[in-house]
């Protein structure tokens, strides 16, 4: 399947899917999402205002150096990858 064929089947909304859908904008994952953002406010001013490539490139960054975006972040994925692992083949 093309990488722009794969559109994301948590929320339906029609948006092809990758990092920066699953980590900011699916609102298929908006309660996991919460606190992530909450800390990534908390920790880095400026973050809630930047673009979506800028804020994941923040989220990866921080996410190597500070546990709790760490923790938040795999929080996130999990979700993906249950999703993903339901999926038929
Ligand atoms: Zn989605």
């Amino acid at each position: 399947m093309r990488r722009d064929e794969r559109t994301c089947k948590m929320c339906n909304e029609g948006q092809v899917e990758d990092v920066e859908i699953f980590l900011l904008h699916c609102n298929g994952l908006a309660e996991e999402r919460k606190e992530m953002v909450r800390v990534m406010i908390e920790i880095m001013e400026g973050w809630q205002e930047m673009e979506g490539k800028d804020k994941v490139v923040c989220v990866v960054d921080k996410a190597c150096e500070i546990g709790r975006v760490r923790r938040e972040v795999e929080r996130l994925y999990k979700n993906v990858w249950i999703e993903l692992e339901a999926r038929p083949q």
